[in-house]
């Protein structure tokens, strides 16, 4: 949200949405510094849910350096370091999203670090997995890493991005699924609600797509609209698109709306 404008957030309300959750991310450029997270950190923690405030939206986050800068290891330390002071901040979720990119050594190293993170902290976690060939790969690396520190408890992990060869996988291995609506490429509301078809209602949600790309915030009541014309019930649809998120974020004690 810290990429878009008020239009995206009154659009939001109207189409029902009940709160925002937004994960620390890319910013489209490498930031060159720590200092660059902490502005960063303040933005999501202090002043986003301010303006979100002012359009009736409860504004949530989570806090990371995102695998596409994590291969400046020294960086990432920097940053990784000035998380805790931030945790305590009443929208934090928890970690994320951290994940892979490239599935090098280092994204690995800094993911190891995150993960440490969030079980000292006792956070959840919110991961982010490759685009297109290296998905396979680096969501099986990502599962490794979670499954070997053995204070992280998968049900209070969120494996994002997957895709048709991916969702099982994570599933399988316990954690939460969530599956990223992007308006052209990558996953369709089309290709989300099959994979609900093939892999049922449980431990996954989807969310929308939504940055300073072609990208489009309502892309989950647009899904919701795609389930309606498939033939589901408000009931199940409700489940997917609301009830399952908040299954998940409510383990973390900081994730409250007015109405759950
Ligand atoms: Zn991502």
């Amino acid at each position: 949200m810290v990429s878009r404008t008020t239009d995206d957030y009154i659009k939001m309300v109207t189409a029902g949405c009940a709160a925002v959750c937004e994960p620390a991310f890319w910013a489209g450029f490498d930031r060159s510094s720590a200092q660059g997270f902490y502005d960063y950190f303040c933005q999501l923690t202090e002043h986003e849910p301010k303006r979100a405030a002012k359009f009736g939206l409860p504004h949530f986050t989570w806090l990371c350096i995102n695998p596409k800068e994590s291969e400046d290891v020294k960086l990432a330390e920097d940053v990784l370091a000035i998380i805790p002071q931030f945790l305590d901040k009443p929208n934090v979720l928890g970690i994320g999203e951290i994940g892979l990119n490239k599935n090098s050594r280092n994204e690995l190293k800094v993911l190891e670090m995150h993960v440490d993170l969030a079980a000292r902290h006792n956070q959840l976690i919110l991961v982010h997995t490759p685009h297109l060939e290296d998905k396979l790969k680096g969501t099986k690396l990502i599962i490794d890493v979670l499954k070997n520190d053995k204070r992280i408890q998968p049900e209070r992990c969120i494996i994002d991005h997957v895709e048709e060869h991916t969702a099982k996988l994570a599933h399988d291995a316990g954690f939460w699924a969530g599956m990223t609506l992007y308006p052209e490429t990558k996953c369709t509301a089309a290709r989300a609600i099959d994979i609900l078809e093939y892999y049922g209602t449980d431990r996954i949600w989807m969310n929308s797509a939504c940055d300073w790309g072609i990208s489009v915030p309502l892309a989950v009541p647009y899904a919701a609209l795609e389930m309606r014309k498939r033939g589901y019930s408000a009931d199940w649809i409700d489940k997917v698109v609301y009830q399952n998120p908040i299954a998940f974020m409510k383990q973390s004690p900081r994730f409250n709306l007015p109405e759950s």
